[in-house]
Order: structure tokens, then sequence, then C-alpha cells
């Protein structure tokens, strides 16, 4: 237990998302300070395509499942948020994220509800190509089972690219994500498709103080590591990243924390060290060289 003292969970989804199990903002706010993590920041999916209306545009609150786009829902998680700021301070530090599933085209849509909303932390995911979901071990043969790996690579790196040039996207999660359930698929390939893709993509991150996430779901759901791999990893230090949050993307309270402690060991081992956002700035709450440059972005 003492081992995660001050370590941080970016990507947790409270029961607003239909696919995580109904658990409340104060109840993880709670897990979160038994498990004496310094901060959490709650990330509720969002999704944009209108393709998979019919599947992914559902909220869960007030006891019910509500349409994605009837945004009361946003005005009912900032107010729990409030809530658990105010009643945690200082034992435990809460803050509003959201978790974006990109899908070009849509770029209008995602800006216009993260200027109405005051977020601290915007994820950009890559969940869905083809408008199938490779997240989902269910949907994923769906897409799998008709590509090779120079397809998967070109038509996942392609839509990362175009996220991450949107500028709406403070860090990029599981940045590898077609590595969870494309092994079968791909065979080794899978280990070396983002060479080609990754370096400009990282360089870009860099460039514009993009935060990548060390993601631990990877270690719970069949492929035994962190997202990204290592090989990533090592390229985002060497094109220059300087931010780096840390999360479990728990979807039920006993995942909240999981890994955490491998993801900071492998962060250390790298002489990095964990970001915070407020406000979608990044901030470095801990040791390490501060930078002076503390309001960039
Ligand atoms: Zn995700
Ligand atoms: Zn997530």
């Amino acid at each position: 237990m003492s081992n995660r003292r001050g370590f941080t969970d970016y990507h947790v989804h409270p029961g607003y998302s239909i696919d995580a199990a109904p658990v409340s903002i104060d109840e993880y706010c709670i897990k979160a300070i038994e498990l004496q993590l310094a901060e959490i920041c709650f990330t509720p999916h969002l999704e944009v395509d209108p393709v998979r209306k019919h599947i992914d545009w559902f909220v869960r609150w007030g006891g019910k499942v509500h349409q994605m786009d009837d945004w009361r829902w946003l005005e009912q998680y900032f107010a729990d948020i409030h809530a658990a700021q105010q009643k945690y301070y200082p034992d435990l530090k809460v803050k509003a994220g959201i978790e974006v599933g990109f899908e070009p085209g849509y770029e209008k849509q995602i800006e216009m509800i993260l200027s109405n909303f005051p977020f601290d932390f915007v994820l950009g995911s890559i969940h869905c190509l083809n408008h199938i979901a490779i997240s989902s071990k269910k949907e994923c043969p769906g897409y799998f089972m008709h590509k090779n790996g120079t397809q998967v690579a070109r038509d996942y790196f392609t839509m990362l690219e175009a996220a991450v040039k949107t500028g709406l996207f403070d860090c990029i999660a599981h940045i590898d994500l077609y590595r969870r359930y494309g092994k079968p698929y791909l065979g080794n390939s899978v280990k070396i498709i983002h060479q080609g893709y990754i370096e400009r993509i990282l360089q870009f991150m860099s460039d514009h103080k993009m935060a990548l996430e060390i993601n631990t779901s990877g270690l719970r759901r069949g492929l035994n590591d962190l997202h990204p791999s290592i090989t990533i990893l090592e390229t985002a230090v060497q094109q220059g990243i300087k931010f780096y949050t840390t999360g479990s993307d728990a979807h039920s309270i006993d995942e909240l924390g999981k890994g955490l402690d491998q993801a900071e060991k492998i962060l250390s081992k790298y002489s990095l060290s964990i970001t915070t956002f407020t406000n979608r700035q990044p901030e470095r709450p801990e040791r390490v060289d501060k930078p002076t440059h503390s309001t960039i972005k």
C-alpha cells in the first residue's frame, strides 16, 4: 500500500462511462485516499463518431442511461468533481478530465465541447478504425481479420497523426492501443509496425509540449505490458517528450491505481517524472528538474 504514496492516476472512468462499473466519483476518491494516491483525474469517455451513435453515445447519470449529446451530464459531472475537490483536499487532489475518442471530421464538435467546460486535462485516443472499436475484444476481429500489419499501421497512425495535429489534446492515451488485441492477427510484426510513423508523431508532440500517457491497462488485458512499449517510450525520450502522465484506465474500483508502481518504475528508469495538469497546463509537482517555463502548454 505505502508504495503507492504520491502516485497519480490520470485515467479513470467513473460510472458516467457506460462501459465502466456504476461507481461514483465520491467512491473513487475514497478508494484513492485508501491507496494513498496524491491525485486522481477522472476521464469519462466522449465519443463523436455519428456512425457509432447507437453503440457509443451514451452516459450513465442520475441512475439512468442518457444520450451523450444531452450535455447536462457534463454539468452534473463538474458538480460532482467540485464537491469532491472541496471534500477531499488536501488529502487528495481531484481533477476533471475527459477521454476523447478521436474521429477525423468532427474536430469542431470536439472543440465546442472542450471550450464550454473547464477541463483540467484532455486525453486524446484512437479507439476505432473504420468505425470498429479495436479497443473492444468483441468488436476488434471485425477489423483485424481483414488487415495485415502494413494496413493496420497505415490506418492507425494516419488517424493518430491527424489527432495529434488538431492541437485539441493535452496528452495521448495508450498510444499503441492496436497492440492490445492485434497480436493474434499480426504476430510479431505488431512490435515494429510503428516504425516510420511514430517518430514524426512523437516529434510533433514534443515540439508542441504534449504529454504521453503511460497506461497500465495492458497489464490486465492480456498484453502483459504497458502502453507504450519500451521501444516506443525510448523513441519518445529521444524525440524530447518531457511530459508523461500515468493512468490505470480503471473501469471499476478494483482497477484504480493498478500498475502505477510499474509505470513509475519505468519513468524513473529513464529519469522522467510524472506530470500533472491543472486548467490544461502541465505541472511538475514533485522532485526532478523544475522547468522555469511552467506555463508552457
Ligand atoms: Zn481509451
Ligand atoms: Zn479509457
